[in-house]
């Protein structure tokens, strides 16, 4: 079975890369549910949060954390929404453990569900205004020496 996730880690498929390590990946939701959606992906391939060694979940969760920060203190979202989905019945969509990073602005229309489709604008608009705050994931990971 083909995984959306694995190939994009392996490049096969094209995604709005943010953030980069051995290990994770930070892209831009085609989907977003706000504008800055963000998934935070590790690059091996585990079906769900359960399934996902801990090494690899602590780097995923400081790697969300860091991006909810740059949200809130540099970027100025009043809200932040930072999940994961487990299992059909909880919305999991990719059976490739992911955490979103949803940023929440004002009128943002969440509430109505409604998601659109990524344009390339908003990608790099997204792109940029994230790319000058990326040292704060960097500090981040430097704690936890991972
Ligand atoms: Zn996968």
């Amino acid at each position: 079975m083909t995984c959306v996730f694995c190939e994009i880690s392996r490049k096969e498929k094209p995604a709005h890369i943010i953030y980069e390590d051995k290990d994770i990946m930070v892209i831009l939701d085609i989907n977003p549910i706000s504008k800055g959606h963000l998934l935070v992906i590790p690059k091996e391939h585990h079906e769900a949060i359960q399934d996902t060694p801990v090494k690899t979940l602590v780097k995923t969760w400081v790697i969300a954390s860091a991006f909810a920060k740059i949200y809130r203190d540099k970027l100025k979202a009043p809200g932040v929404n930072v999940i994961t989905n487990s299992g059909s019945p909880a919305g999991q969509v990719v059976f490739h453990f992911h955490v979103h990073v949803i940023p929440r602005w004002e009128q943002d229309g969440f509430k109505k569900g409604g998601r659109h489709v990524l344009s390339e604008e908003e990608a790099s608009e997204i792109t940029s205004m994230l790319s000058d705050y990326l040292d704060i994931v960097k500090s981040y990971l430097n704690e936890i020496s991972i």
